[in-house]
């Protein structure tokens, strides 16, 4: 068995929450994880499906409503679409990866009481990267698989996802105002029950910035027009930034410490 299979094995049926503001990475973070055997469970995507499935229904006119601004949908329509997709036999065989749910602390009451998370990733992004990620990066996702790429991280072909060959569209709500607003929500309703969540989970934090005394090879980092990129940390400082490749190999060496003590590290 090599390493990726060992750590397939030892991921299996595992509960993954994501935690981080939007533009953090979850959905490609998300994606990384679904590579290994987990379900991905998006608030978003499903929000966004059960309004393109049914959209005469009082509830996705009301939903829509809330996203087209970029504020939160109501908990009792958010509450039971993701509690009833976590319950799905497939989840509880496979696992899952949460990515979007909780946002606010009645989410995350119910979801601690109700499930047992067997670890929170806290995406840890410098505040100045988010709004330039997703504005000034141009962020672009998948319309099939939602693999989300920017001009840090550009597909091979432009316009088409290197996963799965899908169409790449910009989100209707990723305009400056809305992610703002969303921004704001985030510090406001959810970041204030990070401290919370920590004393009920097993909480690692996965960060983007690479320190100086780490060495890393080139193609693990974030290039614009080929020159390594350096953003300003929320400390002040500045550092360079991990790319999706570099993200996964951090993600994956992190699981594998935490789960698979087994699986060789090189
Ligand atoms: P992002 O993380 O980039 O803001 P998402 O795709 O997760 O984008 O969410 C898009 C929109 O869906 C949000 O702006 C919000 O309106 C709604 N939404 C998603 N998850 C939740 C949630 N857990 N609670 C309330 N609203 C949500
Ligand atoms: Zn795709």
């Amino acid at each position: 068995m090599d390493n990726m299979e060992r750590l397939k094995a030892a991921i299996r049926g595992k509960k993954i929450l994501l935690f981080g503001p939007p533009g953090c990475g979850k959905g490609n973070r998300s994606k990384d994880l679904e590579a290994l055997g987990l379900v991905h469970v998006s608030s978003g995507i499903a929000l966004r499906a059960r309004v393109r499935d049914d959209p005469d229904s009082g509830l996705s006119k009301k939903a829509v409503n809330f996203m087209k601004r970029g504020e939160l949908v109501p908990d009792d329509i958010v509450v039971p679409i993701i509690m009833e997709h976590l319950n799905r036999e497939e989840c509880r065989k496979k696992g899952f990866v949460l990515d979007g749910f909780p946002r606010t602390k009645a989410q995350a009451d119910i979801l601690f009481s109700q499930i047992n998370i067997d670890l929170v990733l806290f995406l840890d992004v410098p505040r100045k990267f988010l709004l330039y990620g997703i504005i000034e990066g141009n962020r672009r996702v998948c319309v099939d698989c939602a693999t989300g790429y920017s001009d840090f991280d550009p597909p091979r072909v432009e316009g088409v996802c290197d996963k799965c060959g899908g169409k790449l569209i910009r989100r209707t709500d990723d305009n400056i105002h809305t992610i703002e607003n969303r921004l704001k929500l985030y510090d406001q309703q959810t970041k204030t029950f990070l401290q919370d969540i920590k004393k009920k989970a097993n909480l690692e934090i996965l960060p983007i910035t690479v320190s100086d005394e780490d060495i890393i090879e080139d193609k693990y980092l974030k290039k614009l027009k080929g020159r390594v990129y350096w953003v300003q940390t929320d400390q002040g400082g500045k550092s360079r930034m991990l790319n999706l490749k570099g993200m996964r190999k951090r993600l994956y060496d992190l699981l594998a410490e935490k789960f698979a003590t087994s699986v060789r590290r090189d």
